[in-house]
């Protein structure tokens, strides 16, 4: 029996609500809170018990130390943007209250997303008896724990790593993002990074492509290589690996318009001067798209995220491949959500679950795959996201079509 505080009520917090609404044997009082509070009370007005809400601007650290106390949390759930997750760890350690979120920080005038800000609070978590775990979601999150499920269970060391993110999925809409548009297209339009030989080597955004073919008839997509921030994390714990790759599909359609809004200047994150008043370009075209927990009811197909892992088994070379696939339409009919924020919203409910059963409780600071990954893979196929294993050949490479 405990007691949980969700911030933020957006895509992935009205699926983390549900879900935390759902097992009441696990979360037995639960608090909504974020910086418009009607969107709180419409999202409890979903569920099938009672929950409470509340306004709190997660920037001001006194604010929600109040509500914190107030509300006697146990636990946070932080599922509002990555600019507050300092704040929110601030608060926590104040409040003597554990911590959780799914994307690491990023200061909001430079678009540079890495862990050492969060790394950072390793002894004062410690010092203070409390857990912080960090990207609990799905990639990063349930890609982590993938990795690290794989490499313990079927291999004596790993080398290679791709995670594969397949959105096959249609909103209806010209130009949308799944996730906080603003993080997405910082994200997107970064340069690309990945693992190589002992060290991070830079490369064009979009500039290598590849064709995919998903399993389970979801289809054949072009996958583009990124940064994504589990490259950073991943290539520290398991230092066997020797490359590691992030990709993620994109339609033609999404590209263009993307591109287009970097020609003239849209996704810029420096501030200008509009009319006597000083507007940031990427959140004025942030506040014009349609917010992610919006798509649900239109959205059609489904996501195939996994991680395809090589690497050494008795002197034998393996290729392992492990993913999840998701229904759109299924995770709305659940929760009222697209698969994207269900993707991300359940494994933040699993980790949740684990650290407040003590499963998963030590005081620190720590990546997901820092723990042991059986009993969140065991959770994943109880909770909504089940997933398969299968063994390639072990001449299998990616299909590059542009490099
Ligand atoms: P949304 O934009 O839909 O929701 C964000 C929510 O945070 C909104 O309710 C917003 O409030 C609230 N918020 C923003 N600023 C503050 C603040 N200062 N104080 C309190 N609340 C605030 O985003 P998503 O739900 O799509 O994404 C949520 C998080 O999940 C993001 O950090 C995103 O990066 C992460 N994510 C992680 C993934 C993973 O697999 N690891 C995948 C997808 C997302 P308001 O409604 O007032 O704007």
């Amino acid at each position: 029996m405990s007691r949980v505080m969700i911030i933020g009520a957006g895509g992935v917090g009205g699926v983390v609500a549900h879900k935390c609404a759902q097992m009441s044997e696990v979360f037995s009082e639960i608090v909504l809170a974020s910086r418009t509070e009607s969107k709180c009370k419409a999202i409890a007005a979903q569920l099938s018990r009672p929950i409470r809400t509340a306004q709190v601007d997660a920037n001001n650290v006194h604010a929600l130390i109040t509500l914190l106390q107030k509300e006697k949390s146990e636990l946070v759930i932080n599922v509002a943007l990555p600019y507050q997750d300092l704040t929110i760890m601030d608060a926590c350690l104040e409040a003597g209250v554990h911590y959780l979120d799914t994307a690491n920080y990023e200061p909001i005038d430079t678009a540079k997303f890495e862990y050492r800000w969060q790394w950072d609070y390793q002894q004062r978590f410690m010092d203070a008896g409390l857990t912080a775990l960090l990207g609990s979601g799905f990639d990063p999150g349930a890609t982590n724990v993938f990795t690290a499920y794989i490499a313990k269970h079927y291999f004596d060391e790993i080398y290679e790593l791709d995670i594969i993110d397949v959105n096959g999925g249609d909103h209806g809409h010209p130009f949308a993002t799944n996730f906080n548009p603003e993080i997405n297209i910082r994200e997107v339009s970064a340069e690309c990074r990945h693992w190589e030989n002992g060290q991070f080597v830079t490369t064009n955004a979009m500039s290598k492509k590849a064709r995919y073919t998903c399993p389970d008839d979801v289809g054949t997509f072009n996958i583009y290589r990124m940064y994504h921030e589990e490259l950073e994390s991943l290539s520290k714990h398991f230092p066997s690996l020797k490359r590691a790759q992030f990709w993620m599909s994109f339609s033609d359609s999404y590209l263009r318009h993307l591109q287009v809004l970097e020609n003239v200047g849209m996704t810029s994150i420096a501030p200008v001067e509009y009319q006597g008043q000083s507007i940031v370009p990427i959140q004025f075209l942030a506040h014009l798209l349609p917010e992610p927990s919006t798509l649900g009811p239109h959205t059609k197909g489904k996501t195939c995220i996994g991680c395809i892992v090589r690497g050494l088994k008795e002197g034998k070379e393996k290729v392992i491949y492990i993913y999840n696939i998701s229904d759109h339409q299924a995770c709305y009919e659940e929760v009222q959500s697209q698969a994207v924020s269900y993707t991300t919203g359940v494994p933040a409910v699993i980790g949740a679950k684990l650290m407040l059963e003590g499963t998963w409780r030590k005081p620190g600071v720590w990546n997901i795959e820092q723990c042991d990954p059986d009993p969140f893979m065991e959770d994943m196929n109880h909770y909504g996201l089940p997933w398969k294993v299968v063994e390639l050949d072990p001449n299998f490479q990616l299909d590059i079509v542009e490099s």
